[in-house]
């Protein structure tokens, strides 16, 4: 119980309209540090983790946020003593260790406005709790409506402490209209964070009602701030804080604390080059045998033209595939950098130590039959590490497909692949069957530089691979699958730093959260993982795809063609229905149709049919040819208004568009093609994706990679210049 001698007395309006009593960097005060620690120090004395509504708003007045206090009575009279001082009306709230949502177990009461309310409402909650564990009864001011907020915290075992703000009441409640950062966050992210929930127009003045933003994230750069300081806070709800025109208050606050949780750090990776440009590899378990993996993998080192030094090792001793074998990699005589391992499971830990002993550096674990097994296999996992960390070799897999670089003649997939052309696009997946199954289509209309498959990535994560390709100047777009992220911040640190210079496109599988975690934050309840992946995401600068169509189609986009500098598009159409479905794309996406100088737009009136009235979308009702399509293109790169062209395509004569289209000079703006039914005419469609055009199936497809493409441009811009 608090003295209430101890707390001066202060109007709410005193409250809302005051400054920030204490700057930000008073947290780093000791005093405040001390204060605050011995709060939660107290609670975890009396084995609680719960921090009830006084103790979480005293540790916000330390940190100098305003709240509408946290005074507690003893007694009847003390509460109608504290009362008088503050002045009515107050609220009266029950405070105990066992009750978490005091509404609902009618433990609250709100707007008393004398001295006899209070009386009665008192001895209503002594009935109401009589067999609880009653501490006593919270009086506080009731405060001014004001629009309401949530603010929370919970952690993540992966990213560490993750921030959500949202509106409160109905908005949270039944609209989830809320919103995730990954700590630590700048203002800037603050900010972004109130302008991307659906009610911010709340905030920013919709019937004049709008609220100090500013004190706003002061507010939530304070909570970042503590809960940064202090580990210990593993949930935290401010629910609801009012917010005002000028200032804002917290009402009700809870928290729980335990023992304190580190996210997940892993040693930053070293350079990766040599990993992607080996002068040397062996594989142990190479085979002779076809249809063997290990036939596989050496053959498409043979079959690819790897240019640097090959060693199949083979308990048998003998040749594989021509080349000559040693029994283990410690007898070949000369260095080896890089070693796959494809041999059974129940050798491969062997195999992994010899490598160790040989000095390779890195070692690619093809084989399966590891933690994706059960436990037996974790075990196996950690004795792997165990090994590898005596050298400091680095491991990729196991359970993967190895890496491809077609610009350095490396595949070391356990599938065959054919020819593969030398690009610029840079795959990373958590499955091998992007280097194998998947590969074996994509190869003919995407050229890759790097494939990277990671498997059940024990040691080499997706991040390391990442930061890798970021540095590779053959490089230009990345594309990654993944089925979980595991490397925590730094995955979002490193994504944030090749975003600022090429575009990584995600696919991120398991949306749907099986079984939600039992938690009594709201917060908690409302942070899935993919609300706090997609905030990882978001906080990045990556572009997330839907599903593999969509990131495919968004990779040869980038791969293939300029990114828009205006976010207005030409498009031209042989039927009139895909114009509209274009257009309905282009201003859903933040985009519009450009608008063609009049002299240009009387040149296009005498290249249409006599009855074509409409300029953009350009309908040419079934009767366009290349030589129409061509001069009506050319109107369009000259334009000062067309930023992308977005081009429909008749199946049917699809091929007579090819050569009169590589002969046009877009001086540096994109084309994207819809050729409808595509995938009955793959021939042209191959001619055309290979020729640099990317075909899509539907116009909407088409007109949102151009979109995404000039928002990703807008995103770079920004980056550079900040
Ligand atoms: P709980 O969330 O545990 O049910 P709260 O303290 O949030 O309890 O109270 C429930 C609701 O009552 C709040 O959402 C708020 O609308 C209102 N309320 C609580 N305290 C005050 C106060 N001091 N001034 C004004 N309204 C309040
Ligand atoms: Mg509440």
């Amino acid at each position: 119980m608090k003295d209430f001698e101890d707390f001066p007395e202060v109007s709410l309006q005193e409250v809302v309209n005051a400054e920030p009593a204490i700057p930000l960097t008073r947290s780093a005060d000791p005093h405040v540090q001390d204060d605050i620690s011995e709060i939660i120090a107290q609670a975890r004395r009396e084995n609680r983790t719960y921090l009830m509504e006084h103790e979480c708003k005293e540790m916000l007045e330390i940190l100098g946020i305003a709240t509408t206090g946290y005074l507690v009575a003893g007694s009847e009279d003390e509460a109608v003593e504290m009362s008088r001082s503050m002045g009515y009306p107050v609220v009266l709230k029950v405070v105990s260790p066992d009750i978490v949502h005091k509404t609902d177990a009618g433990g609250v009461k709100l707007n008393l406005k004398n001295d006899d309310a209070v009386r009665g409402a008192y001895q209503e909650m002594m009935q109401t709790f009589k067999y609880q564990h009653v501490i006593g009864i919270a009086v506080q001011k009731m405060a001014e409506p004001g629009l309401e907020a949530i603010i929370g915290v919970t952690r993540d075992p992966n990213f560490g402490a993750v921030l959500m703000f949202g509106l409160g009441g109905i908005f949270v409640e039944v609209l989830k209209d809320v919103t995730f950062r990954i700590l630590p966050v700048a203002r800037e992210d603050v900010d972004a964070m109130i302008g991307e929930i659906k009610g911010r127009r709340l905030l920013e003045g919709y019937r004049g009602q709008d609220v100090d933003r500013e004190a706003l994230i002061d507010l939530i750069m304070k909570i970042s701030d503590l809960v940064t300081l202090f580990p210990e806070i593993r949930e935290l709800d401010l629910n609801p804080v009012f917010l005002y025109r000028k200032d804002n208050v917290v009402v009700d606050a809870r928290m729980f604390v335990g023992d304190a949780v580190e996210a997940a750090t892993r040693a930053p990776a070293h350079d990766l080059h040599d990993f992607f440009y080996p002068q040397s590899i062996a594989v142990l378990g190479a085979s002779g045998v076809p249809g063997k993996l290990g036939y596989n993998v050496f053959r498409n080192l043979l079959f690819h033209d790897f240019q640097g030094k090959l060693y199949p090792i083979n308990a048998k001793g003998e040749d594989v595939q021509g080349v000559k074998s040693y029994r283990k990699i410690t007898d070949v005589p000369d260095p080896v950098d890089l070693a796959i391992v494809i041999v059974p499971a129940a050798v491969a830990e062997e195999s992994i130590a010899q490598c160790c002993e040989k000095g390779v550096r890195y070692i690619v674990v093809e084989t399966a039959g590891f933690a994706e097994t059960g436990e037996d296999g974790k075990l196996a996992q950690r004795r792997i590490k165990a090994i590898i960390e005596k050298t400091g070799a680095r491991l990729l897999g196991p359970n993967c497909s190895g890496t491809i670089n077609t610009h350095h003649n490396m595949v070391q997939s356990i599938g065959l692949i054919q020819e593969m052309g030398k690009g610029n696009i840079g795959m990373i997946a958590q499955a091998g069957v992007y280097a194998a199954g998947i590969l074996t289509g994509l190869r003919h209309v995407m050229d890759f530089g790097v494939v990277a498959t990671i498997g059940n990535k024990m040691d080499i994560s997706e991040t390391d691979i990442l930061e890798y390709l970021g540095t590779d100047d053959h490089i230009d777009v990345v594309s990654i699958y993944m089925e979980d992220v595991t490397s925590g911040r730094r995955f979002i640190d490193v994504a944030k730093q090749v975003t600022a210079r090429k575009p990584v496109i995600v696919l991120k599988s398991g949306r749907t959260a099986a079984g939600q975690k039992a938690v009594a934050s709201h917060t908690a309840s409302l942070a899935g993982n993919d609300e706090i992946n997609a905030a990882a995401f978001r906080q990045s600068g990556i572009i997330r795809a839907r599903d593999n169509e969509h990131m495919f189609g968004l990779t040869k986009a980038f791969a293939r063609q300029p990114i828009p500098k205006q976010n207005s598009a030409l498009v031209v159409t042989y039927t009139g229905s895909l114009g509209v479905a274009a257009t309905d794309m282009l201003y859903t996406n933040g985009m519009r149709l450009a608008d063609l100088e009049p002299d240009r737009k009387e040149r296009l009136l005498k290249i249409l049919p006599d009855y074509v009235k409409n300029l953009n979308p350009v309908d040419f009702s079934f009767s366009m040819d290349a030589e129409q399509l061509i001069q009506t293109l050319q109107l369009g790169i000259d334009s000062n208004d067309v930023g992308g062209l977005i081009v429909v395509l008749q199946g049917e004569i699809l091929g007579t568009f090819l050569e009169p289209l590589k002969a046009l000079d877009y001086k540096g703006k994109p084309i994207m093609t819809c050729v409808a039914c595509k995938e009955f005419m793959m021939e042209d469609v191959i001619a055309f994706e290979k020729a640099g055009f990317p075909v899509y199936a539907t116009v909407e497809a088409a007109t949102e990679a151009l979109a995404t493409m000039y928002h990703y441009g807008r995103y770079r811009t920004e980056q550079e210049n900040l």
